[in-house]
């Protein structure tokens, strides 16, 4: 592709992250961070820098970034004390909370290095991520919430694109990884504003179908899969688009695919096999397994990166137990690209995924009134974590579980069984 190509399409990405994502306000404040809090690598400069345009053009009032430097993280783990990670540097989370409590919409690029920390002492690692979570959770808090407008994008970072494309020289996987980006967030579209309220309108459908069925379990069977998730009274089946607390319909994640509500914490049972791999903090699992017995993880098996997955698991209480259950076709135009992204905006779009650890407040009714104990009660999940993983294949079938305890197929071969 060209320079000038790709600069239009960077144009039209930005448009569309401003008016779809966010869909900022005239008098808005936008403060730009890199996805888990890292500042943004000057890498990313050319988006930011076009989504700053389009969002003056719609009438916000200052756009702010957070820069960063990802190998900065790195070498703090190699050469930093070994009994100073616990320190943090909380001036990047005051500031977005200043800015979520004062109504700005925030905006998360992702496209970090996912092998960032790869090598590196897991104990060490594992400290860093814990400490980074326990301080970010006053973020998190807001953002689940749905405090305000907010958005997840990605961008074709180097050391991403040729994890994701490996046979590549690096600047070739990177044109390639914009493009697979600018594809699958409907860029390329001759009018992707329309394309994504089209998209928007045919996920809300999916979701009102199941809303619908008040369904009180889903049972799930693949090849390593036979697992039976709850879903509490009050769940609501969400997708593409929400509805913030400060009146803003927005869509938080581009590209999206999902059709999501939260699972009941005391009720998954029996054992899931990952279909992905799954990027955390910097490192890859693979080809895992998790058994459940009454919502609770009782074991792990892994045959990579086993003790960064039991580290997840053993982050608090709440990360042993479910917040997501997600439904995606084995079609999506994501999982149809045929390769792994090795980033949970992509791969959580290309396959049905539970999360663990914190639910989403907006998945139970009336959830963002509730304290944490009552939302414990209602079924809600807390935890410091919410990490998605991938379950999904065209070999899965899932049921609805009715009140009576009938069931009727969701889900057949990976494809919905309804039509809606
Ligand atoms: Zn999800
Ligand atoms: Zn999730």
């Amino acid at each position: 592709m060209t320079d000038i190509t790709h600069q239009e399409m960077l144009q039209k990405y930005a448009e569309a992250i401003v008016k779809v994502g966010l869909n900022i306000r005239a008098g808005q404040r936008l403060i730009i961070t890199l996805a888990a809090n890292r500042g943004v690598p000057i890498q990313f400069a050319p988006l930011v820098r076009e989504v700053s345009k389009a969002a003056y053009a719609v009438g916000a009032k200052y756009v702010d970034v957070i820069w960063g430097d990802e190998e900065m993280l790195r070498l703090r783990a190699q050469h930093a004390p070994h009994d100073s990670f616990d320190e943090y540097s909380t001036w990047q989370v005051d500031a977005i909370v200043k800015m979520i409590e004062n109504g700005d919409a925030l905006l998360s690029i992702s496209g970090a290095n996912p092998d960032l920390f790869g090598g590196l002492d897991p104990e060490i690692v594992g400290m860093i991520q814990k400490t980074h979570l326990k301080n970010f959770a006053r973020v998190s808090e807001r953002v689940t919430t749905n405090a305000v407008n907010w958005c997840v994008v990605a961008a074709a970072g180097e050391a991403w694109a040729k994890k994701v494309f490996p046979d590549l020289p690096a600047i070739e996987a990177q044109e390639k990884l914009w493009k697979a980006i600018f594809e699958t967030a409907r860029i390329a579209q001759p009018d992707p504003i329309a394309a994504w309220q089209t998209h928007i309108a045919n996920l809300r459908k999916r979701a009102q179908y199941l809303q619908a069925r008040q369904y009180t379990a889903l049972h799930y069977s693949a090849p390593g899969t036979d697992f039976t998730l709850g879903l509490p009274n009050g769940h609501l089946w969400i997708s593409a688009q929400s509805m913030a607390q400060n009146g803003v319909a927005f869509t938080a994640n581009m590209p999206t695919e999902e059709v999501f509500t939260l699972p009941d914490r005391n009720r998954a049972d029996g054992v899931v096999t990952s279909t992905f791999p799954l990027s955390y903090g910097g490192t890859l699992i693979e080809d895992f397994q998790v058994t459940f017995e009454n919502g609770r993880v009782v074991k792990v098996t892994a045959q990579k990166g086993e003790s960064a997955l039991q580290k997840l698991v053993d982050t608090d209480e709440g990360s042993h137990r479910l917040g997501e259950v997600a439904l995606v076709p084995a079609s999506s135009p994501i999982a149809q690209r045929g390769h792994l992204f090795y980033n949970t905006l992509f791969d959580e779009n290309a396959s049905c995924h539970i999360a663990i650890g914190r639910a989403y407040r907006f998945t139970l009714t009336g959830g963002e009134e509730l304290t944490d104990d009552e939302f414990v009660s209602a079924g809600g999940n807390v935890s410091l974590n919410h990490v998605d993983f991938m379950i999904g294949s065209p070999q899965m079938d899932i049921d609805g579980v009715k009140q009576d305890g009938s069931r009727e197929p969701v889900m057949r071969q990976g494809e919905w069984a309804f039509d809606a």
